[in-house]
């Protein structure tokens, strides 16, 4: 039979086991996150392969052999190309001044004071010095 002094001592330590295992499973439903334990591990990227390198410009003197650029050739008809400069369309390419050659435009590749030579537009052919066409680009200095 319990007493009642043994029913006194007993009591607190119940509420106390009560109260622990209350706020136990009040913690456990909380909001928290749930871990994720089977995360995938994360895999390395490989490294890029190393850049081919680029293939040589073209030298000048390679680029200077070749027919010369048709007008009538459609690449030349659509950047309105003309032989001698003094003939371009200066309706259709406003942009052209006079003194603007192919002589003195930075994609000519003929060496100075060559009739002619290559243009990075046309390539394997050869353009006038004196010609133009509506890409001209002023030569650095
Ligand atoms: Fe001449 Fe320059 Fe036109 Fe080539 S890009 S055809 S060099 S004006």
């Amino acid at each position: 039979m319990t007493t009642r002094r043994q029913i006194i001592r007993i009591v607190p330590t119940f509420s106390l086991m009560t109260v622990a295992g209350a706020t136990a499973l009040l913690a456990g439903c909380g909001d928290k996150k749930p871990v994720d334990v089977a995360a995938p591990a994360v895999t390395p990227m490989p490294a890029p392969a190393p850049a081919a390198p680029e293939a040589p410009p073209a030298s000048p003197s390679a680029a200077a052999t070749g027919p010369l650029v048709d007008e009538k050739d459609p690449a030349a008809v659509g950047l309105g190309y003309v032989a001698d400069a003094s003939r371009a369309d200066k309706t259709k390419y406003p942009q052209y001044a006079t003194g603007q050659a192919c002589s003195n435009c930075s994609l000519y590749l003929g060496a100075a004071g060559s009739e002619q030579g290559g243009c990075s537009l046309f390539p394997g052919k050869q353009v006038a010095a004196k010609g133009w066409c509506s890409a001209w680009a002023k030569k650095a200095a």
